[in-house]
């Protein structure tokens, strides 16, 4: 019988700063369904620091600082090291090492049209030509961090669609050269559109990081009230009894992108579900107040056990940095072998294939 082929995940952060729900609803959600489905050979989890620092090079303290901030995030929303491996990009040579061999299959110009590359060359005032090296390049270090642990699925947000494409390129590429050696991913996005890109408390697209309008996975009870009584909604809706719109109203967004089966009985038994409460918004007559104090009912819920075990892995820190050891050592392992089967299919295994040749042990 012929074995089926593998199935194994691969995903990763930035680390530039803690976690939101953004990141949350994007990707952790899915990473957690994979992590418990018991479907897949081997999860991966990584912290992508050597990414991070293409765009934060003068910034070493604060990628330092996010790598056990965003670790902590991810045990405590509920990635369980026992069954996801969670490793530190820089850790790992191997993966720069595929990096300077991939960046030969890629023409500068085929870098510079990557839509999310040029969009964040654009929030991040890199202009003309000074953008580093390093950052242009970084959807192909991408494919390398993919194609090391032979990633068949990665949970991402829609953001990263490019790199996907870009890698999956690189993988025809590499394999119509020097033979079937890498596997082709495919990308896994969130079910709902609310979810591909959740946008930002003010409104704008994307809640980023790098634009400050997010809610951390982290931030305690208060921050989150003030945060959602102030957010954007529709600014067309001046009085209570004013009909309101919907689409592009980001209280809704959340609540289409949060809202359980049970948040209605528990928080706002007044509506069945969220059709109703859209429904009698549009008609007018329902304010925006009302709105955000069940938005804040619904994520606070959410958020509060992560913030209790987020407690306790900050008293417990050891544990965090035992999770990063064994996932990067077990990630070494796998991506080493990726990269002997590299080389192996480049013919730059010198000292292996004169072994052979004259059949002793050259090192
Ligand atoms: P930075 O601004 O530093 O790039 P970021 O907030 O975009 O930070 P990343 O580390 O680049 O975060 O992205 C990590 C993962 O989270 C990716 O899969 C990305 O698609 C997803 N993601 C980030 N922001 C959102 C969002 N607003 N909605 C949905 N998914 C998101
Ligand atoms: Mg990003």
């Amino acid at each position: 019988m012929q074995k089926e082929k593998k199935k194994i995940m691969l995903t990763g952060d930035r680390p530039t700063g803690r976690l939101h729900i953004g990141h949350y609803v994007g990707s952790l959600r899915q990473r957690l369904e994979i992590q418990e489905s018991g479907e897949y050979d081997k999860v991966f989890v990584m912290l992508a620091d050597a990414q991070a620092l293409t765009d934060n090079a003068e910034n070493p303290e604060k990628v330092k600082e996010s790598v056990l901030q965003v670790a902590i995030d991810y045990l405590s929303v509920g990635i369980d090291p026992k069954k996801t491996h969670i490793l530190i990009q820089s850790e790992i040579p191997q993966l720069h090492e595929l990096t300077v061999y991939y960046m030969n299959l890629v023409t500068v110009s085929r870098a510079q049209r990557n839509p999310t590359v040029k969009a964040e060359l654009k929030m991040r005032g890199f202009g003309g030509d000074s953008v580093p090296v390093g950052f242009l390049a970084y959807p192909i270090s991408q494919a390398s961090d993919i194609t090391a642990f032979k990633a068949t699925i990665v949970p991402v947000g829609e953001d990263q669609e490019p790199m996907l494409e870009q890698c999956r390129e690189i993988v025809r590429k590499f394999n119509s050269v020097y033979g079937e050696v890498l596997v082709e991913p495919e990308i896994y996005l969130p079910p709902n559109t609310a979810c591909q890109r959740l946008p930002g408390t003010d409104g704008q697209a994307k809640m980023s990081k790098s634009l400050g309008n997010m809610i951390y996975l982290s931030d305690p009870e208060e921050e989150l009230r003030k945060k959602v009584m102030s957010m954007f909604t529709d600014p067309g809706h001046l009085r209570i009894e004013d009909p309101g719109k919907i689409e592009g109203n980001t209280v809704f967004t959340y609540l289409d992108a949060f809202v359980k089966e049970d948040s209605f009985e528990k928080h706002l038994p007044e509506y069945k579900n969220l059709d109703e409460l859209k429904a009698h918004y549009r008609r007018g007559g329902l304010g925006d107040v009302k709105v955000k104090k069940f938005l804040f009912a619904v994520l606070n819920e959410f958020l509060a056990p992560i913030r209790e075990k987020r407690a306790y892995y900050e008293k417990n820190i050891e544990e965090v940095i035992e999770a990063l050891e064994e996932g990067t050592a077990e990630a070494r392992r796998v991506a080493a072998q990726t990269l002997a089967d590299v080389k192996r299919a480049m013919q730059i295994n010198y000292f292996e294939a004169w072994n052979e040749e004259y059949g002793r042990s050259f090192e």
